[in-house]
């Protein structure tokens, strides 16, 4: 027997209709900023879905497209003039930048209130700190929070149980540790350091995978009846064939693992979803309770 398809598109659905819901009680509507520099297909494609998800929720947006040569000071001074504005909610700046251009000083200059990526130091620490991001309203990364609720979507239990994730990225690895610690998860991180790699994954109950290597977990470092999320996402185009979505995760596991997610349709949606939903409550915290 397979392994059940944990698909993305009804729990994405349960966080939109949430973030509609909650838009429509506030008296403004969020007003939600994208910020991408220069022409990679990847950061385009995702900014139109973000959009197009945006309007279908209910929230505003503003797209600024800024040229490859865009400086460092040049994006400061945007991110000074939006986190004055009172009309912006939340603000976000879409990966891959240029490679001339540093990430961390533009995430530590978007304000805490409406970083709706998580990403601001402000943001990271609360998350790490023990606040239960699902439950309390703290902006934390969009895919590990939305990883959290696909699981809780399809009932599979987080609590007391031994999660393993692979990657320690900013953006998914390390915050996704704190979401399923968070959720009294026993959580390991492993990395390319990690010595045998399989032995590990292998005592993982929930093994979330964001290696951002195609097919790098098999079927034999997967624990019979385990639930496997595949957070990787790869374009694969052969000569003269259409391009494919690809995971970290080998097909081959669907004969092992209990439960899984398929790439694409799976993190994806939630993803974006999560983003909704953060925006919403940037906008709650700005206009409801004026706190950073
Ligand atoms: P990064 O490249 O920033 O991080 C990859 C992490 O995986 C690193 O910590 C790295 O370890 C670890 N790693 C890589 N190879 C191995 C290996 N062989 N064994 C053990 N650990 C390994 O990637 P991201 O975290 O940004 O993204 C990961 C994947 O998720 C990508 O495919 C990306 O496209 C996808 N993604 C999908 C999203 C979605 O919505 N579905 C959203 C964001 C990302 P080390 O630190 O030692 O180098």
């Amino acid at each position: 027997m397979g392994a059940r398809v944990l698909a993305g598109a009804s729990a994405a659905g349960a966080l939109l209709t949430q973030a509609s819901r909650r838009a429509s009680s506030l008296s403004i509507r969020p007003h939600l900023v994208l910020i991408r520099a220069g022409t990679d297909p990847a950061s385009l494609s995702y900014i139109r879905g973000k959009q197009r998800q945006a309007e279908i929720t209910g929230l505003r947006t503003t797209v600024h497209a800024l040229p490859e040569s865009v400086t460092l000071p040049e994006l400061l001074t945007l991110l000074a003039t939006l986190n004055a504005d009172s009309g912006v909610h939340g603000i976000l700046v879409q990966l891959p930048l240029p490679p001339h251009l540093p990430v961390a000083p533009l995430h530590e200059a978007v304000d805490p209130r409406k970083d709706v990526d998580g990403f601001h130091p402000l943001n990271v620490g609360r998350l790490w700190s023990g606040t239960r991001a699902v439950d309390a309203p703290v902006l934390a990364p969009c895919t590990p929070l939305g990883v959290l609720a696909l699981l809780r979507h399809h009932g599979i239990p987080v609590a007391g149980r031994r999660a393993v994730v692979v990657g320690r990225s900013d953006i998914v690895g390390r915050p996704m540790a704190a979401v399923l610690l968070g959720a009294d998860a026993t959580v390991t991180v492993v990395h390319r350091r990690s010595t045998d790699l399989a032995a590990l994954t292998r005592e993982a109950d929930v093994l979330v995978v964001a290696a951002g290597q195609p097919w790098l977990i098999t079927a034999d470092m997967v624990r019979p009846g385990a639930t496997v999320v595949d957070v990787g996402i790869h374009r694969i185009s052969g000569e003269g064939q259409p391009v494919r979505l690809t995971g970290d995760v080998h097909p081959e596991v669907a004969g092992v693992a209990g439960a899984l997610t398929p790439v694409p349709g799976g993190v994806g949606p939630l993803t974006v979803a999560q983003l909704m939903l953060n925006t919403v409550l940037a906008a709650e915290r700005q206009v409801n309770w004026n706190v950073v």
